[in-house]
């Protein structure tokens, strides 16, 4: 029997089963402790201590450490710098690997590679497995051998390249160890409270993860190209917050997605590959426009309309509905983020990283490279973006996707009593339909921010600048 030991980082890998990094640590015979680490620099960076992500990671930890322990193993978890606490767990341990699943963002970047060189000091090797993406960067270029900005492209080259092995399962059996120093501290012990989760009927770890999996499997995938853009449907799979943390696995989903023809579902996978691809190759997105020319635009200058955008008080229905949707419940249907980030951006005429910034403060399935990769889109300044002509007209994507109303009603129950022919724009109903109906516009519901037409000019002539650079 191998002696050695070796030592498991979870970070956005929360579970026990096809984890690349785990498989790997058990593949030959290593006696494998599981380790993951509460990091303070990320924790203490968070604005509120009610933060739902940090709920779910907890509860999903419970999970997951009760998983290890019922195949004789247990997870060990550190409150700390990631930097300090990992190799200085490996050493104590005595571990001659640790292995962690790759992460593309910058700031995780620049962790491991300090976390690999005091690793290195004591003589401890620091592994990456390839596991929260399909393919990595550099395994999807151009015939020139450089990365896509274009998506279509993109998808074909990776549809091209797929084989049964890249969307494999990986095995989990082995020698698992440190069931006596587990165990996972309480939110308060780490200074967070607990939250809403369980009132909005958010069921964290993989059990969660499951749960909405297999439903979303059982029948709605075939529907999902024909219901994904109607909020007020359950037509999505709602898995993005299991995704975000991993407690389910991308190559089960990518397996069922193509042995269920589900084509255009399987295309949102292959949208967060290839977000994950651009993080990973230009990270100056990072804070600037992927395309630098946009990095010129002047934006206004203009709180009390974000201030109104945030707290969905736009007075466009649609999107103060998604925006309270998202405040709600830390969820905003994708149709729904497309139309708000294009009427912060295009309407309110302000800064794209404004909204990126209060989406990362408040979606709990924020994720750095999908989230700027949308902003990106909706304000045009990214790789493969909307052009800056396309601009939104919040009354008519209204009627489009919410024709009825059902979804405004629900989430701007002020309207509720308004005629479908209403919903959409209700400034254009009578002062006395108003009175009647109780729902005076400036009185009970905000009158709109900005005139819609004029706010489009507006914007022609902002992004001007561009078009000229061009
Ligand atoms: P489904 O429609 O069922 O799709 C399945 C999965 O595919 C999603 O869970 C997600 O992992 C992936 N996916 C779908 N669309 C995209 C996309 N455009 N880019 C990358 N991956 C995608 N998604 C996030 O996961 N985190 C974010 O922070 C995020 N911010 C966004 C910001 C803006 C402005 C926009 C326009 C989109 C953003 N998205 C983000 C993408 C998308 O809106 C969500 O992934 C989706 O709404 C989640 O719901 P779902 O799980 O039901 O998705």
């Amino acid at each position: 029997m191998n002696n050695e030991k070796a030592l498991v980082w979870f970070r956005r890998d929360l579970r026990d089963n096809d984890h690349a990094a785990l498989s790997a640590a058990l593949a030959d015979g290593q006696a494998v402790y599981c380790a993951f680490v509460f990091d303070s620099e990320i924790l203490d960076a968070l604005p509120s201590k009610h933060d739902r992500r940090v709920h779910f990671i907890r509860e999903s930890l419970l999970e997951l450490d009760a998983a290890l322990r019922a195949k004789g193993g247990g997870l060990i978890v550190r409150h700390g710098r990631a930097t300090e606490e990992i190799p200085g767990l490996a050493h104590q341990l005595g571990v001659k690997t640790v292995f962690a699943n790759r992460d593309y963002e910058p700031a995780a970047k620049r962790r491991d590679a300090e976390v690999a060189a005091r690793l290195a000091a004591f003589g401890i090797a620091f592994v990456h497995m390839k596991d929260q993406a399909i393919f990595d960067g550099h395994e999807v270029l151009t015939q020139a051998g450089k990365p896509f900005s274009v998506f279509t492209p993109y998808k074909n080259a990776w549809l091209k390249r797929l084989t049964a092995a890249d969307c494999a399962s990986w095995p989990d059996q082995g020698r698992y160890a440190g069931g006596e120093l587990a165990g996972v501290p309480g939110l308060d012990e780490i200074g967070f409270k607990t939250t809403d989760l369980a009132e909005l009927g958010i069921r964290p770890g993989m059990s969660g993860a499951r749960a909405l999996w297999e439903e979303f499997a059982a029948g709605r995938i075939q529907r999902y190209g024909a219901l994904r853009d109607f909020p007020a449907i359950k037509g999505v799979s709602y898995l993005s917050v299991h995704l975000r943390f991993g407690t389910l696995s991308i190559r089960e989903l990518v397996r069922t997605a193509l042995a269920s023809g589900a084509d255009t579902w399987l295309s949102e996978l292959i949208w967060r590959d290839f977000y994950f691809m651009i993080l990973d190759h230009f990270p100056h997105v990072v804070g600037h426009a992927f395309k630098p020319d946009y990095d010129a635009i002047q934006w206004e200058s203009w709180s009390a309309g974000y201030a109104a955008w945030c707290q969905g008080r736009t007075g466009y229905p649609l999107v103060d509905a998604g925006m309270r949707q998202l405040n709600h419940c830390g969820w905003m249907h994708n149709r729904l983020r497309m139309i708000v980030a294009s009427f912060l951006t295009k309407d309110l005429g302000l800064d794209w990283r404004l909204g990126e910034k209060y989406f990362a403060e408040q979606l709990n399935d924020f994720d750095l490279s999908a989230n700027n990769g949308g902003w990106q889109w909706a304000s045009s300044s990214g790789c493969d973006a909307q052009p800056y002509f396309r601009i939104f007209n919040p009354v008519t994507q209204s009627e489009k996707f919410d024709p009825e109303g059902s979804f405004i009603r629900r989430y701007v129950p002020e309207l509720a009593k308004l005629a479908n022919k209403y919903i959409h724009a209700p400034w254009q109903m009578g002062r006395g339909e108003q009175e009647a109906l109780g729902v005076v516009i400036g009185r009970d519901y905000p009158a709109p921010l900005v005139d819609h037409g004029r706010a489009r000019e507006k914007t022609l002539a902002r992004y001007a600048v561009v078009k000229k650079a061009v």
